[in-house]
C-alpha cells in the first residue's frame, strides 16, 4: 500500500476529518496548483499534533496551512499530507486578552475585538487569512502588524515532539517574518494577543476605512494571493512594476493586475507555472530598470 494511503487510513481511524487526492486550487485563494495526496482538516491541537506524528511515523512529508491566502502549490501538487487549520477556529476574549486557535480568521477576530470594544486589530480587518498564517507571516496593513498585538504563542515543536510557549521577545519579528517563517519545524497552535480598550465608533470607523481602501485599491474580484512581493527598502513593489509598464501583462491565465500592479490575478485559467513564470518576468524587468531584486512575500509549496 502507498505510504500516503496508509497514512490516510490511520488518520481516519483516529477520527480526523481527511480526504485523499484533493486539488489544492480549491484550498488556496490564488486557485492554482495540483493534487495533494492527503488533506487533513484538523479541528483542535490534538488532531493537529496527531496528524503530524502519524505523517512522521509513515515517512510522509507534511505542510500546515491556514486559509491558503499566501501560498501557491506547484502544478505537480504535493505528494504528502497537507494539514489545513481552518476548523481550529475557537477563541476567547477575557478583559483585554484574546486567546485564539491558529485557524481563527483574522477578520473574524477583528470583528469580535470591535464588539468587545477592544482596539488593535482594526488594521487586520480584511486580511483573508488565519491568525496562524498571520503570525507566521507577521501580516500587516495600514500601519499595523500582528507583532503589535502578540503577547505569546503556543507551538508544537516537531523536532523535539513537545509543545512550547514562545514569549513576545522570542518571536524574532521583522517585516513579514517571524520565528515561525524561519523555523518550519515549529507549528503554531494558538496565539495570545493583548489589545487596548477603545471607543466602539472609532474602531468601526477605522475598520470601515481600511476595508474601503482595500476595495478601492485591490483586485478583490479576482483570485490572487495578495501582494506578491515584499516591499523593498525605499521603494514600493507595485509602483516599480507599474512604472516598468507591466500592468495588465499576462502569461497564460496569470496577469499583473490593472488595479494594483503588486497583485497577480488569476483570470480563470492560470496554472502555478503561469504565475511563477510571470513572477520571474516581473523580477527580471524590475531588476533591469531599478537594479533592485524583488523578494517574494508569497510562499511556494511543492516542486
Ligand atoms: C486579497 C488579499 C489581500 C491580502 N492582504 C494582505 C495584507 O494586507 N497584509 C498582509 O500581510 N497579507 C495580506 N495578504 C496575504 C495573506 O492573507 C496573509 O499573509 C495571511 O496572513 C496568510 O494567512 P493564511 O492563513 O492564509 O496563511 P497560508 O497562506 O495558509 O500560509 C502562509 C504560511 O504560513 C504557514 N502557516 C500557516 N498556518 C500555520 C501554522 N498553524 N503553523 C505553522 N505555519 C503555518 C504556511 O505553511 C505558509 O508558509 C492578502 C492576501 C489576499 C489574497
Amino acid at each position: 500500500m502507498l505510504r500516503t494511503t496508509a497514512l490516510y487510513s490511520k488518520l481516519k481511524a483516529h477520527g480526523i476529518p481527511c480526504s485523499e487526492i484533493i486539488s489544492m486550487s480549491n484550498h488556496t485563494t490564488m486557485q492554482v496548483g495540483g493534487i495533494a495526496s492527503v488533506v487533513a482538516f484538523v479541528r483542535n491541537a490534538e488532531e493537529l499534533i496527531t496528524s503530524i506524528r502519524e505523517a512522521k511515523n509513515h515517512y510522509v512529508k507534511f505542510v500546515v496551512i491556514g486559509n491558503g491566502s499566501n501560498v501557491i502549490f506547484s502544478d505537480d501538487g504535493f505528494d504528502g499530507l497537507v494539514i489545513i487549520t481552518g476548523n481550529m477556529k475557537n477563541f476567547t476574549i477575557e478583559g483585554n486578552i484574546i486567546k485564539a486557535d491558529c485557524g481563527a480568521s483574522v477578520s473574524r477576530l477583528a470583528v469580535a475585538a470591535q464588539k468587545a470594544e477592544l482596539s488593535g486589530l482594526e488594521f487586520a480587518y480584511g486580511i483573508p487569512g488565519t491568525i496562524g498564517g498571520g503570525l507566521f507571516m507577521n501580516a500587516g496593513a495600514y500601519g499595523g502588524n500582528i507583532s503589535d498585538v502578540v503577547v505569546s504563542s503556543l507551538c508544537y515543536d516537531t523536532q523535539r515532539d513537545c509543545i512550547r510557549k514562545i514569549d513576545l521577545d522570542e518571536h524574532e519579528f521583522k517585516y513579514r517574518e517571524s520565528i515561525y517563517s524561519k523555523n518550519p519545524h515549529l507549528i503554531i497552535i494558538a496565539i495570545m494577543m493583548e489589545l487596548v480598550p477603545g471607543k466602539m465608533s472609532d474602531i468601526i470607523a477605522e475598520m470601515n476605512k481600511n476595508v474601503r481602501a482595500r476595495k478601492e485599491k485591490q483586485p478583490l474580484e479576482f483570485p490572487s494571493a495578495g501582494s506578491v512581493f515584499k516591499r523593498p527598502l525605499g521603494y514600493y513593489a507595485g509602483e516599480m512594476i507599474e512604472k516598468s509598464g507591466l500592468k495588465g501583462f499576462s502569461i497564460g491565465g496569470a496577469e499583473v493586475s490593472e488595479k494594483h500592479a503588486g497583485f497577480i490575478i488569476n483570470r480563470g485559467t492560470a496554472t502555478a507555472k503561469d504565475v511563477m513564470d510571470l513572477i520571474e518576468h516581473i523580477k527580471k524587468t524590475v531588476f533591469e530598470n531599478y537594479e533592485v531584486e524583488l523578494e517574494c512575500e508569497v510562499r511556494f509549496i511543492g516542486n
